[in-house]
C-alpha cells in the first residue's frame, strides 16, 4: 500500500516546510515537493503540518500506587495516546523491593503484551542498589532498556546519596541515561507531619508540603553527585525557575543535563489545591505539585530557548472515586494526571498559537528529542525516508473544546475540561495505518510493537 500525503507542510526539529510524503507500507519512502509518486491513495493535507508521531516518554499504565491500580492499563492509556497523537510510550517498569530487574520487566513485558495499541518501551526504575541489581544491567540493555530511572523522594522507593553515586556511576559506563524524581525527602516527610499534627488534612497542604525549593534543592544535589559520578543525567517533571537555575549552573560548570517538563506545569497552577470543593481540588494531586502561576512562563522561555529538551506527561490517572480515598487525609489521594491524551493539542495551542514555540521547537520536545535521548531515532522522531511512517496530521484551523467524555482514557475526567484548542489533530497514522480521526480511535486490535531501544544520541 502506497499512500500520499499531498499538499501539506512538513515539520522536523529544524523547522517546517511545504512537502508531500510518500509512505509504503510501514515507512516513509520519500519526502519533498510536489512528489508524483504513483500511490493507492491520496491524503488532502492541505494548510495541515504533519509532525512525526508524539512520543510519550514518561507514562504510567497499570501500575500499582497506594492500595490501588491507575485506572488506565495498557489499552485504555494506548488508545488515548493515540488520540492525542502519540504513537508511542515509554513507561516505567518497577519491579518490587527485592525483585530482580528481570522478573519485573518480564512482568510489564506482560501487562502491555497483546493489549497496547501504540508501540512502546519501558524504562527500568532502579529503587534499589545491590550486587545483584548491578550484575543485571547488561541483561537490560540486551533486551532493549537503555534508561532507568531513580527516586530522591517516595521512603519506599528512594535511593540514598551514595546509592545513587554508584548507579549513575555504573549505568553511565555502561552507556545508559537515567532520570531521577528530585524532591527532598526527609523536608517533605516533616512538613507532612506538621500539618498532620496540626489537622490540616485538605489538598491545599499538599503544595504547601512540597515547595518549590525542596525540588531545586534535590536537583542541586543530585547534579553534584552526578558530577562526582561524571555522569549525564534527566531531570523528570521539572516544575520551576529555581530548579531549573540550578540545572543552567550544572551546565555551565559542563555537565550534560537533560530537563523534562510536563503540560500540568505548563497549563495548570497550584489555586487549583486551594478550591474548597474537595473532588475539585484532589484531581490535580500529582507529585511535584502544580505551582504559582509566574513558573509557567519561566518554563515557557526555557522551552524557547532549548533549555528544556522534552514534555512528557507523566500520564498516571486515576478515578474521581480514587482520588477520594484522600478526602479525610490529603496523603493517601493517590497522586497523578491523565495527560496523554491531551499533550499535543495544549502544546500546540499554548505554546506556537501563542507563538511562545515554533512549530520545530514544538516537534523537538515532543518528537524528535525523546526519540534520540531516548535512543529511538531515526525509527522515530522524524519523517525521513526510512523512520517508521507515524504521522499526526495537525489542521491549525478551527477548534474544539476539550472534555472528559470524548476521551478515551478510564480517569472519567480531564485536568483540561472547558479548554478550547487551536487547531486539533485531524489523523494519526501508526506505521501506515490510520489509526485515529478526529478524535476516535479506529484501531480495533493493539498491534503496538515493543521498542528495543538503543542508547542516547541527544
Ligand atoms: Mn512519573
Amino acid at each position: 500500500m502506497r499512500t500520499l500525503f499531498k499538499g501539506g507542510s512538513v515539520a522536523s526539529g529544524r523547522g517546517v516546510r511545504r512537502a508531500d510524503l510518500l509512505v509504503e507500507g510501514e515507512k516513509v519512502s520519500a519526502l519533498g515537493r510536489g512528489l508524483k509518486a504513483e500511490a493507492d491513495r491520496i491524503i488532502d493535507v492541505g494548510g495541515c503540518v504533519l509532525f512525526p508521531g508524539f512520543i510519550d516518554a514518561h507514562t504510567h499504565f497499570d501500575l500499582e500506587v497506594a492500595g490501588t491500580v491507575t485506572a488506565d492499563g495498557f489499552a485504555s492509556g494506548s488508545r488515548a495516546a493515540l488520540r492525542g497523537g502519540t504513537t508511542t510510550v515509554i513507561d516505567f517498569a518497577c519491579p518490587d523491593k527485592g525483585e530482580s530487574l528481570a522478573s519485573g520487566l518480564g512482568r510489564w513485558r506482560e501487562k502491555a503484551g497483546g493489549k497496547t495499541f501504540c508501540d512502546y518501551g519501558f524504562h527500568m526504575t532502579i529503587d534499589d542498589w545491590s550486587g545483584s541489581v548491578r550484575q543485571e544491567l547488561p541483561e537490560m540493555f540486551a533486551q532493549g532498556i537503555s534508561s532507568f530511572k531513580m527516586y530522591m523522594t517516595y521512603p519506599a522507593m528512594l535511593l540514598g546519596d551514595g546509592d545513587l553515586y554508584r548507579a549513575l556511576k555504573e549505568l553511565t559506563a555502561l552507556g545508559g541515561i537515567c532520570g531521577v524524581h528530585c524532591e527532598n525527602a526527609g523536608v517533605i516527610d516533616a512538613l507532612i507531619a506538621e500539618k498532620k499534627a496540626a489537622g490540616e488534612l485538605s489538598p491545599a497542604s499538599h503544595p504547601r508540603t512540597r515547595p518549590p525549593y525542596l525540588e531545586a534543592e534535590a536537583v542541586a544535589r543530585l547534579l553534584r553527585i552526578a558530577q562526582a559520578a561524571g555522569a549525564p543525567v534527566v531531570i523528570v517533571h521539572l516544575t520551576n525557575g529555581e530548579a531549573l537555575g540550578e540545572v543552567l549552573r550544572a551546565r555551565k560548570r559542563g555537565q550534560t543535563v537533560y530537563v523534562e517538563t510536563c503540560p500540568q506545569y505548563l497549563a495548570l497552577d497550584e489555586s487549583l489545591y486551594f478550591q474548597e470543593n474537595f473532588s475539585d481540588a484532589a484531581r490535580y494531586v500529582c507529585a511535584p505539585p502544580l505551582r504559582e502561576k509566574r513558573e509557567q512562563d519561566i518554563l515557557w522561555r526555557a522551552l524557547r530557548r532549548g533549555d528544556i529538551q522534552t514534555v512528557s506527561t507523566d500520564h498516571c490517572a486515576f478515578t474521581l472515586e480514587q482520588k477520594a480515598m484522600g478526602r479525610e487525609d490529603f496523603t493517601r489521594i493517590p497522586g497523578g494526571l491523565p495527560g496523554v491524551e491531551a499533550r499535543g493539542e495544549l502544546m500546540w495551542s499554548l505554546g506556537v498559537a501563542r507563538r511562545r514555540i515554533s512549530v520545530a521547537q514544538m516537534c523537538r520536545v515532543l518528537s524528535e528529542n525523546p526519540a534520540r535521548l531516548y535512543g529511538l531515532f531515526p525509527r522515530k522522531g522524524t519523517l525521513q525516508p526510512g523512520a517508521d511512517a507515524d504521522i499526526v496530521v495537525y489542521d491549525p484551523s478551527g477548534g474544539h473544546i476539550l472534555r472528559a467524555e470524548d476521551c478515551e482514557s478510564a480517569a472519567g475526567y480531564t485536568p483540561y475540561e472547558g479548554f478550547a484548542t487551536d487547531g486539533g489533530i485531524r489523523q494519526v497514522w501508526l506505521r501506515g495505518r490510520l489509526a485515529a480521526e478526529s478524535g476516535n480511535v479506529l484501531l480495533s486490535t493493539p498491534e503496538g510493537k515493543y521498542m528495543a531501544r538503543g542508547k542516547c544520541a541527544l
